[in-house]
């Protein structure tokens, strides 16, 4: 599949270019059982703009995931990926729904298997990984573990929030039980608070 077999070629452009270390592509179908009997160690970065799910669970994103994927056969016998991955992704924030800036990384370490049944027999240490005619995706697999590794809330600092903690706090004390943490219109109803609150002072 390697388009340029030689990394020297600096004219750039092609999406197929082989260029040096950290700015190369992670491959996106591996042969992972070759690679793990070779114990092999792919470096790489996967653009998020091309993971629709993670775009459905955290919005757009913009810029790459840095992957490192290491292949190997463990003492008894089965074969496995450990990894790591980190990315600096837009989340919006709980108070205000803006998007802040959130580092994620995660290490994961993942049990092939060939057959879903057979997730049962993978320790608890292992996420199992499903390979269908020894093939691997691993788009698939870094947009699975980019998505586990997303925070449940984010929040910007408060002096960064566009709603203050002080109205937060006086429009949840009281309703507390009843209203609906996720509910994004709880928020709105700030924002009109706010704006209604300023023609008073
Ligand atoms: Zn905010």
């Amino acid at each position: 599949m390697k388009k340029y077999v030689d990394g020297f070629d600096t004219s750039g452009g092609s999406a197929y270019h082989c260029a040096p270390m950290l700015t190369s592509q992670l491959p996106s179908r591996v042969e992972p059982y070759k690679l793990a009997a070779r114990r092999e160690r792919l470096e790489g970065l996967v653009a998020l703009d091309k993971l629709p799910r993670l775009a459905e669970e955290a919005g757009d994103q913009t810029g790459d995931c840095h992957v490192v994927l290491e292949f190997g056969v463990d003492a008894q016998g089965r074969r496995e990926i450990r990894g790591h991955l980190q990315a600096t992704l837009a989340l919006a924030c709980r108070r205000c729904l803006v998007p802040l800036s959130q580092d994620v990384s995660s290490e994961f370490l993942l049990g092939m298997i060939s057959d879903e049944a057979l997730a049962a027999e993978l320790p608890a240490s292992h996420e199992p990984v499903l390979v269908e005619n020894e093939q691997l995706d691993l788009l698939t697999v870094v947009e699975d573990e980019l998505i586990l590794s997303l925070p449940q809330v984010v929040y910007h600092d408060e002096a960064d929030c566009h709603v203050s903690a002080d109205q937060l706090v006086s429009k949840t004390d009281g309703e507390a039980q009843e209203a609906p943490a996720t509910n994004p219109f709880a928020v709105l109803n700030v924002l009109k608070g706010k704006d209604a609150l300023k023609g008073k002072k």
